[in-house]
């Protein structure tokens, strides 16, 4: 136990991540330690990252340069998540300041290593791999192996990829979550799908999925403690292999959506290639299963999608469109693109759009493409010059912002059910979420104080490109 020690933790990246912490708050707390607000409050200073774009981890390392001065007061830092697991012992060169590296696979050996950082009592800057005669590529420790490294850097725990397929990978005793009506569940880590720009495979390893019995009992759980709306979580969610045999991701949908008190029901992300029509049968079937998918695309041509060994053509992934604009519900969709990717032409890039068009998204996240480490990408040749990525990325939201408008405004006059998620006090409006996930922020009458979690009817008045505005239905 650490008595009165503070922890401040801060997080980049993907719903993953922010599940990840959840559970190394969890953790810290029930270590004794206290979550505290700011850098200068905390004992210990984690950063949660995320490599999947240089930018997010370039993010990470200006943090520890700014902060570093906050070590002469006896402050440890610790890196864990993407970057952690991708950089490994690399880290102390760059910031010898850190005390801890922590891979996602290992958050449940977070006790011991705190264990080791309390006991080692020692401060003091870790000598570089080359201060310490070191050379050649950085090696991760045996993940499993959970000794103390005692040599030179008796705080330094590295950890390595755990493929293993245990329901333990997906540690949730201590997640601390942070909304109290809605919340994550992981069900499948790691990816084994190797597109050709991402990291993923290389931080996460493996495919590996929980068992049903398991992401059911957690559900159960949830909603007993009041939870109303659930997230399934994965890099390919719908990748999902029941350990046990007894359900395909399909009717694990199904069932997770039955539990009694659970009226929401969302999944993310999914993979186009592993997206089945029962899924489309299930959001039909299932009153829980909320109306919006989000699957990412990255690109409308076949020519990049086969560079990108993204496994499915243009007219597959379309084929997935069509399933779900036929299905009984109006299912919100969403996607993700990469521009620039290498040998992209205006053609290629003209098909993304003419495909944005064709499928007409309730939203995008879309993305210059940057070369990553170990990528398979990175043997291709990134001739495209930024300032034309800059340029087709500018193209491609303004052509979905128009997209979006049209969309949006199509909900002008219909009453949507929205879970209330907090007030704007400045606008004096209350913020909602429909089941196609978009936001739709509310006036209520003078009387009338909606409960923050509980489920209402509005009426929309007006629409924005990312919103929906209306009235409380009294
Ligand atoms: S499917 Fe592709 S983009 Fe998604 S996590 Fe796996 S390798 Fe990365």
């Amino acid at each position: 136990m650490c008595g009165g020690k503070t922890f401040y933790l801060e997080t980049f990246g993907c719903q993953m991540n922010v599940h990840d912490s959840e559970k190394v708050i969890g953790t810290l707390l029930h270590e004794g330690y206290r979550q505290v607000e700011t850098v200068e409050q905390a004992d210990l200073i984690l950063y949660n990252t995320c490599s999947i774009r240089d930018k997010a981890e370039q993010k990470v390392f200006h943090r520890l340069a700014d902060y570093k001065k906050l070590q002469a007061e006896g402050k440890k830092f610790g890196v864990l998540g993407c970057v952690a697991q991708q950089e490994g012992e690399k880290i102390f060169d760059r910031a010898p300041h850190v005390s801890l590296v922590c891979g996602s696979a290992s958050y449940r050996n977070l006790p011991q290593m705190l264990e080791q950082l309390e006991t080692a009592g020692d401060t003091a800057s870790h000598p570089s791999r080359k201060e310490r005669g070191l050379s050649g590529a950085p090696t991760l420790t045996d993940p499993h192996d959970s000794r103390p490294r005692t040599q030179d850097s008796p705080l330094v725990r590295i950890t390595g990829l755990d493929d293993r397929a245990t329901d333990k990978c997906f540690e949730t005793e201590y997640a601390a979550r942070t909304n109290p009506h809605r919340g994550y569940i992981t069900i499948i880590e790691g990816c084994d799908k190797f597109c050709a720009y991402c990291v993923v495979p290389f931080t996460r390893g493996k495919e590996r999925s929980r068992t049903s019995d398991s992401v059911l009992a957690e559900a159960r759980q949830m909603a007993d403690l009041g939870y109303t709306e659930i997230q399934l979580l994965g890099q390919n969610v719908n990748s999902y292999k029941d350990p046990q045999g007894k359900c395909s991701f399909a009717e694990l949908l199904a069932a997770v959506g039955e539990v009694p008190g659970i009226k929401r029901l969302r999944f993310t992300t999914s993979h186009p290639r592993d997206f089945g029509r029962d899924i489309v049968e299930a959001i039909d079937a299932v009153p829980t299963l909320c109306d919006h998918v989000h699957l990412p695309v990255q690109s409308g041509s076949n020519k990049i999608l086969d560079a990108m060994q993204r496994l499915y053509t243009r007219e597959a992934y379309l084929e997935r469109i069509a399933w779900m604009k036929s299905a009984g519900r109006h299912i919100a969709i969403t996607t993700d693109v990469i521009v620039g990717f290498p040998a992209e032409t205006e053609d290629d890039f003209m098909q993304t759009l003419n495909l944005l068009d064709e499928v007409g998204y309730d939203g995008i996240f879309s993305f210059k493409y940057s070369p990553r480490p170990n990528t398979p990408a990175l043997k291709l040749d990134d001739a495209i010059p930024d300032e034309e990525k800059s340029r087709r990325l500018e193209v491609l939201m303004q052509r979905q912002k128009e997209i979006q408008i049209a969309n949006y405004k199509k909900y002008i006059g219909t009453v949507q059910e929205v879970m209330v998620e907090g007030k704007n006090d400045a606008r004096n409006q209350w913020i909602g979420r429909t089941t196609q996930n978009k936001t739709l922020n509310f006036t209520v009458p003078d009387a009338q104080v909606p409960q923050v979690g509980t489920y209402v009817k509005v009426r929309t008045i007006q629409s924005f490109p990312n919103s929906l505005l209306g009235e409380l239905v009294v």
